[in-house]
């Protein structure tokens, strides 16, 4: 669906709007008069133009967005602990009895299982709550007239003026990430085009007010990425201590046989499924944690967002859906991750502690991180300002918890 830098997305979440400088305004102002014939050029009428850029004024926080260097890279054990935890579990069970006739009507459509595209809801929006607050126009606007990838967003910036023009989601409802994906299923505007379906018959394809439509079009995301009704993502696995895995890797598919032949197990005990599907060995945390054999439904989730840990996230809350068990190995870490419940707990123990870090809303953001590294200077741990269960621990102790 998205470029990569929407991965960036989750991690920053400001939600300000930033005040323009006078010069910004003005080379604001030329760059969108500049842009004019070159969207009529691409479908835009001059009127829809007009009338939807006329109160336009940038917003350079997204600019700061794009140039943003993550402080550290996060682990994948603390994108799992809080994109797959209890509370999601529960939700997306609620969701697949509350959509249960939708969902068996997207299955038959587009042969995908009501698990997989509940979890992409669950994963992507947290099941169509958190869509980003951003108005798109004025996101991509300024992507289109500042910063590194004025050719890109000019692109999504026209297609979104496209939407409008067309009806399919009306302008104030068109908010999203800073990078303007939007909607239930956080497609970018291109990706609305070639993949978005109107699902409920209204004539409109509405990814924002619609679950239908939104829970259709991501089943025919993955159906046009390749995924095969028939195949399962993959499962988790065990590999022989002493195995060579140095053609581990998504994209390196070899016969189900030939990874039995090599001593490769499910976790269960059970064999490999005789005949099963060439799949890749996955080693997201090197041969130290949890190793999974994963096919080319799994690519499908993968290019969902283009990132191996959001792939897995999918999968795995897949699996928990259907009554599957938390991974059997685990991660290499003596301090695993918090789930949203734990970090909502643990921003009320800053706050307590008189952090002045905002709600509590389990965002693990910049205020969040610099109360952390005080508290851990003052516990005598490494201050590197990341929230996992030791720094938890030692706050509920000190608050007597
Ligand atoms: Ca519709």
């Amino acid at each position: 669906m998205s470029p990569r830098i929407l991965a960036l997305a989750g991690a920053l979440s400001a939600l300000t709007l930033s005040i323009p400088a006078a010069a910004d305004e003005g080379a604001f102002a030329s760059c969108l008069a500049g842009l004019r014939a070159e969207a009529q050029a691409k479908g835009v009428r001059a009127d829809t133009f007009d009338t939807h850029t006329a109160a336009l004024a940038p917003d350079m926080a997204v600019i700061d967005f794009l140039d943003a260097q993550p402080e550290f890279v996060t682990p994948i054990w603390d994108y799992l602990a809080a994109l797959v935890d209890e509370e999601r579990v529960a939700d997306g069970r609620a969701m697949l009895a509350q959509w249960k006739d939708v969902l068996a009507a997207v299955e038959s459509r587009y042969g995908v299982d009501a698990e997989t595209v509940v979890a992409v809801w669950g994963v992507e929006s947290n099941y169509g709550r958190n869509f980003g607050t951003r108005p798109l126009l004025t996101s991509l606007s300024t992507l289109s007239c500042f910063g590194r990838r004025q050719a890109f967003f000019r692109g999504e910036f026209f297609t979104t003026l496209k939407i409008i023009q067309e009806g399919h989601v009306a302008p104030e409802r068109l908010n999203g990430s800073w990078a303007g994906a939007f909607g239930h299923t956080q497609f970018m505007p291109s990706t609305f085009t070639r993949l978005a379906v109107d699902f409920d018959g209204d004539g409109r394809r509405d990814l924002v007010d619609s679950v239908p439509d939104a829970l259709a079009s991501t089943a025919n995301f993955l159906k046009r990425a390749g995924w095969q009704a028939t195949l399962p993502w993959g499962f988790e696995v065990s590999v022989p201590r002493g195995m060579d895995a140095a053609d581990a890797g998504r994209r390196n598919k070899q016969p189900m046989a030939e990874w039995a032949a090599r001593g490769v197990r499910r976790v269960d005990g059970r064999a490999l499924p005789a005949g099963g599907a060439p799949s890749g060995l996955l080693l997201p945390a090197g041969r130290g944690g949890p190793a999974f054999l994963v096919t080319r439904n799994f690519d499908a989730l993968y290019s969902y967002n283009a990132a191996e840990s959001y792939g897995l996230a999918i999968a795995h809350l897949s699996d928990r859906l259907r009554g599957g068990a938390p991974f059997a190995t685990a991660w290499p870490t003596d301090d695993p991750g918090l789930s949203r419940a734990e970090r909502r707990e643990l921003q009320q123990l800053l706050i307590a502690g008189g952090h002045d870090i905002g709600e509590p809303d389990g965002m693990i953001g910049a205020r969040t991180r610099e109360a952390l590294k005080f508290e851990q200077a003052r516990l005598g741990v490494p201050a590197d300002g990341r929230a996992g269960q030791r720094v938890l621990q030692a706050l509920r102790a000190a608050a007597g918890r």
